[in-house]
């Protein structure tokens, strides 16, 4: 049996220390020690988006843009799985050479490789009903689309043209598509309050996500909010604590964002109780031009090749990485 949810207002008012240590010790009954470790392939950063937090929005000029091949992915996604891993995170721009038709042979040609045991996640964007169902019949299981902000002015001021309604529309889609649910938020966006805070702890919980994905908003000086503040990692971790208490059968990551916030912003995540690692597959030449944000940490631990030295170091917390599938306890359940 379930626990009834706990009250955010009363969770809100806990001292940090305290949080952090229900949290993980939540963390630790109901999802274990394991750290999910998926492997990250930026595909593409050409974006039709204009998003006014993001270094690689359609109108900036400086971003030098890629796309890599199917065969370019194919043979990353061969070299994770011969290392082990068995979950591959695609994600990309909008990007309008990528159509859904494209995008579901390249999810058959994956599924040779992936078979029973391996899940492939997608996250590029906002796409037709119609579009999620056949990418869940071409073999994808799981997708990421964060809300970014539960403020629905905020969000069309900072997404033009996109409304949080059609977001969420997109989500319940995803959903009714079969597919394991992610979404999430930025923390720290100019205009953000306290209140924006709470209501996307709420919404993630209202939508009973099955991962969880949250990070530092930094701002990238090629965007127009580059004067902003970047999100605080104070914020970060408090609302990281929040969220597994609020969902504690999620998947929930240490964000790169996080990391490259702070030195130990992943170990921090990882202590508030995060357990997903997402180290980037993605191959050079092309993960330096996939700029969300500046400082993007590309930690040796981030590569596939120094996949003993994460496992050592995850160890060293205390922790055991894990890759086999780690299908969300959360989804499971709602099966
Ligand atoms: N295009 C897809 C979408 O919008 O869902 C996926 C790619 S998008 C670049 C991935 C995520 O990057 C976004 O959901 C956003 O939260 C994050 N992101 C973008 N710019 C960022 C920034 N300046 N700081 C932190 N995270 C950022």
């Amino acid at each position: 049996m379930n626990p009834s949810p706990p009250d955010l207002e009363t969770l809100w008012a806990l001292p940090l220390p305290e949080l952090i240590a229900r949290a993980d010790e939540v963390r630790r009954r109901r999802v274990g020690d394991g750290v999910w470790l998926r492997g990250l392939l930026e595909f593409t950063n050409r974006c039709t988006q204009g998003c006014a937090y993001c270094g690689i929005r359609g109108g900036n000029g400086r971003a030098v843009r890629y796309s890599l091949t199917e065969d370019q992915i194919e043979a990353t996604v061969r070299r994770g799985w011969d290392r082990g891993f068995r979950t591959f995170v695609l994600q990309g721009g909008e990007d309008p050479d990528w159509t859904t038709d494209r995008l579901c042979r390249l999810a058959e040609r994956l599924r040779i490789i992936l078979g029973d045991q391996g899940a492939l996640t997608l996250s590029c964007g906002i796409k037709s009903r119609e579009d999620y169902r056949r990418l869940a019949e071409a073999g994808a299981n799981r997708y990421l689309l964060r809300f970014e902000t539960s403020d629905p002015e905020l969000f069309s001021r900072l997404k033009p043209g996109q409304t949080l309604a059609r977001r969420l529309e997109a989500l319940q889609d995803l959903r009714d598509g079969g597919f394991e649910v992610g979404s999430g938020f930025l923390v720290g966006l100019p205009g953000e309050t306290e209140e924006t805070r709470r209501e996307n702890l709420r919404l993630c919980a209202s939508l009973k996500l099955h991962m969880v994905g949250i990070g530092p908003f930094l701002p990238h000086p090629d965007t127009p909010l580059a004067g902003a503040q970047p999100g605080s990692m104070e914020d970060t971790v408090r609302l990281v604590a929040l969220l597994r208490l609020l969902l504690p059968e999620a998947n929930i990551p240490a964000t790169t964002a996080a990391g490259s916030r702070d030195a130990g912003g992943r170990e921090a995540m990882l202590a508030a109780g995060a357990n997903v690692l997402m180290p980037n597959l993605t191959p050079p030449g092309a993960r330096e031009h996939y700029t969300l944000y500046p400082g993007k940490v590309a930690l040796v631990r981030d590569g596939a090749e120094d996949l003993e030295e994460l496992l050592a170091h995850l160890h060293s917390l205390g922790r055991k990485g894990l890759l086999e599938r780690g299908d969300s306890l959360a989804f499971l359940r709602d099966q």
